[in-house]
């Protein structure tokens, strides 16, 4: 098929979106929006149809837009947009209204146990299990598309009220009886089981919507007519809404990836990562627009106002990063600030450019990150951050640390061999059912290695606690029902100390380091093993996290001991007062099939991703490393935080750098560049095969790719926002 015949979902990468707001239609320039659309390349554009708010004369019960008059803007649009030739999906919002359609209707929206509706401001929230989803949602659907057939419909905001409130509404009540025989919940509890029956019962209804969407425009517009549900590429947040990240990824033919700016706790990574993890079950054949806010958006919000350039085009390019393609969006069509009008131009014709390149590939891998949204819900519970997200942010940002290339990878999609990942890390998967454990015990038994840290398999899939780790047999340890530490972040205060703990690393090496003695330090006694690789000059770290208390098997061999808390304040009470103990807090061991296995039983992963410890982040990444005997696709040398991502396409490797060296790095927003450089890419032999040209995608130059012994290398002169590198 070529590209051509292929369905408009296929190949529509680049998309623009003016989000119409009510004063709109007095003063929308539609020419210069489309001299604007075609400066940017972008081949769709997201119009705003109905919903809240409609911009056309609705036959329905629709609130029109203050300003609409009789006037179709949204069908002015379309034609506009055919005329040049782009893709038309028509924007949706479908999860409150006005106070005169709930006159009408008072079924169709949600209630507290008292009965009275939920409210936001003056709006009303409309119910999932009401006719308002079943039946007028998709009279607007069709009525849509029956009016301008557009290629598809898109809503960012399709699943309902999300898990904060119980909805007490008569259909609640009527359907949660008829598919669990329970009355419905009176309030969060996770221990009880009607809740948790809740729980899964609400996002069953989310897919049963998505899948009711999608059946009403096909009918309606023919099978390419899709109805793209807007989604978050962040975990908790999709839980939040009761979206299921697996289901519902797998049913999107494409995604439109609602996912508009970085935090700053998770900082620009995140963009990549949530990419890597929505391709992974998508499938990477699939295309992933991404609205990315052109307005400051974040924490101040200012709608009208123009985030800085650069802060928008990076995340763009930790996009590009992960097959994510780009899709500018301006809240309103008349901005006096008018500078957020030139960031799109150069990165979409960049894109444009080079899009051959940011499709259709597979990612090349090292370790594949396990995760799953049970953990999120039945583990993480009221605290996942802490729980789930700190763990998997401190394993991410420990690979991207070291360079090391990571994939997420789903509890339900462990492979059964090593055969794409020879390394799975588990960051606290404390929550996995006996299947997922299964294959596990098989992806080991197969040759595969594996680093987990913390509660992993210590919890079934409802969140309640077994009396060992699932995995027990594999990690070459078992647990005792205690712990030390918490998970909390510390009190800043020097009063208390819970978390003034350490770990004391073996063997001790102090006795041949510089520094006072006092003569009884250790004999030295062997080597370090490699996962505590240059901290040959310490013998304690500063730890300050959780450690599970386990029992070491005989075959495992103990890295560290955990060393408990001591008063920071006044500095003279601060010696340590039990030097140490026999706890294990780093044990590793070789598996009989030819596998490594590491278990941190100190919570490493979420100390990096809470506390950005520099040793947290090594220990955890030379896990990795050593699991995977160091036989890594690409080892990438030089200063500066570097996010980056080596793929293969065909013959071709294909590397993404972004430059995130800034000081704005972690506190938005960027506003400058920091170029960086020389950049040193070696791409082993038994990776590189016979590649033996380079050439450089921003810097639009080749490159001498040099072979030698250790492999192909490749050596970029200067990094500024970022590059990629195309082996050949
Ligand atoms: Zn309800």
């Amino acid at each position: 098929m070529t590209e051509n015949q292929a369905p408009w979902y296929q190949r529509t990468y680049r998309w623009g979106q003016t989000n119409i707001t009510e004063i709109d239609p007095i003063r929308y320039d539609i020419p210069w929006w489309r001299e604007h659309w075609r400066r940017t390349r972008v081949q769709g554009v997201v119009i705003n149809a109905g919903g809240i708010v409609a911009y056309y004369p609705s036959k329905l019960q629709q609130h029109r837009a203050h300003f609409l008059g009789e006037r179709d803007l949204y069908g002015e649009l379309v034609q506009a947009a055919r005329e040049d030739g782009l893709a038309v999906l028509a924007r949706m919002d479908c999860n409150r209204t006005y106070e005169p359609l709930y006159n009408d209707h008072p079924e169709w929206y949600t209630r507290d146990a008292e009965g009275r509706p939920y409210r936001e401001g003056e709006l009303f929230v409309t119910c999932i299990n009401s006719p308002y989803y079943d039946w007028f949602i998709p009279a607007v659907i069709r009525e849509i598309i029956e009016r301008s057939h557009p290629d598809g419909l898109t809503d960012n905001s399709w699943s309902g009220m999300d898990r904060r409130r119980i909805c007490f509404c008569a259909n609640c009540e009527r359907k949660f009886r008829e598919a669990t025989g329970q009355r419905l919940p009176r309030a969060a509890d996770w221990n009880n089981p009607v809740y948790r029956q809740w729980i899964v019962w609400n996002y069953a209804r989310r897919v049963e919507v998505f899948d009711l969407f999608n059946r009403v425009s096909a009918e309606a517009g023919g099978p390419d007519c899709l109805y793209l549900a807007m989604m978050s590429g962040n975990v908790l947040h999709q839980s939040a809404r009761f979206r299921d990240c697996r289901a519902l990824f797998s049913r999107s033919k494409m995604l439109m990836l609602d996912h508009q700016s970085r935090t700053n706790p998770l900082g620009f990574t995140s963009n990549a990562e949530a990419g890597k993890l929505i391709h992974g079950i998508m499938g990477w054949d699939k295309v992933m627009p991404e609205s990315i806010a052109h307005y400051q958006g974040g924490v101040p919000t200012f709608r009208l106002g123009s985030k800085p350039a650069w802060e928008a085009r990076m995340w763009a390019v930790e996009g590009f990063a992960a097959g994510i393609t780009p899709w500018w969006h301006h809240i309103g069509a008349y901005h006096e600030d008018r500078r957020q009008y030139k960031t799109a131009e150069p990165i979409f014709r960049w894109h444009e450019a080079n899009e051959r390149y940011l499709l259709n590939r597979t990612p090349v891998a090292t370790v594949g990150i396990v995760w799953s949204q049970t953990n999120v819900d039945f583990y993480g519970r009221d605290a996942a951050e802490e729980r789930v997200a700190q763990p998997w942010q401190g394993a991410v940002q420990a690979m991207i640390r070291q360079r090391v290339q990571y994939v997420p990878v789903h509890a339900d999609d462990i492979p059964e061999a090593p055969v794409d990942v020879p390394v799975l890390l588990l960051p606290n998967l404390a929550a996995m059912s006996d299947t997922q454990c299964s294959a596990i015990r098989r992806y080991v038994e197969a040759g595969g290695s594996i680093v987990a840290t913390g509660e992993t398999s210590l919890y079934d899939e409802w969140g309640d606690r077994r009396p060992d780790f699932a995995l027990a047999d594999v990690f070459g340890v078992h647990a005792t029902g205690t712990h030390h530490g918490q998970t909390s972040a510390g009190d800043p205060s020097w009063e208390v100390f819970p978390r003034h703990s350490y770990l004391r690393l073996t063997p001790e090496l102090r006795a041949g380091v510089y520094g006072p003695k006092t003569g009884d330090e250790p004999e030295p006694v062997g080597k370090r093993h490699p996962i505590l690789r240059g901290l040959d000059e310490a013998d304690v770290i500063g730890f300050g996290g959780r450690l599970e208390v386990v029992y070491a098997g005989a075959e495992t061999e103990v890295l560290a001991t955990f060393v408990p808390p001591f008063p920071i304040y006044p500095p003279e009470t601060s010696w340590m007062r039990q030097p140490r103990t026999t706890l294990p807090a780093i044990v590793a061991r070789e598996a009989h099939q030819g596998g490594r296995v590491a278990y941190l039983a100190a919570d490493l992963d979420r100390c990096y991703g809470r506390d950005y410890q520099p040793d947290h982040g090594d220990i955890v990444a030379n896990a990795v490393r050593w699991a995977a005997r160091d036989d890594l696709p690409v080892e990438i040398e030089g200063r500066g935080y570097l996010d980056c991502h080596l793929y293969r396409q065909d013959e071709r490797l294909i590397l993404h750098i972004v430059n995130l060296t800034n000081p704005a790095a972690w506190r938005a927003p960027i506003s400058e560049l920091i170029p960086v450089g020389p950049i040193v890419v070696t791409v082993p032999a038994r990776f590189a095969g016979g590649l033996s040209r380079a050439s450089l995608l921003v810097a639009g130059a080749d490159v001498e790719a040099t072979r030698q012994e250790g492999g192909l290398r490749v050596v970029i002169p200067s990094v500024e926002l970022h590059e990629v590198v195309v082996l050949e």
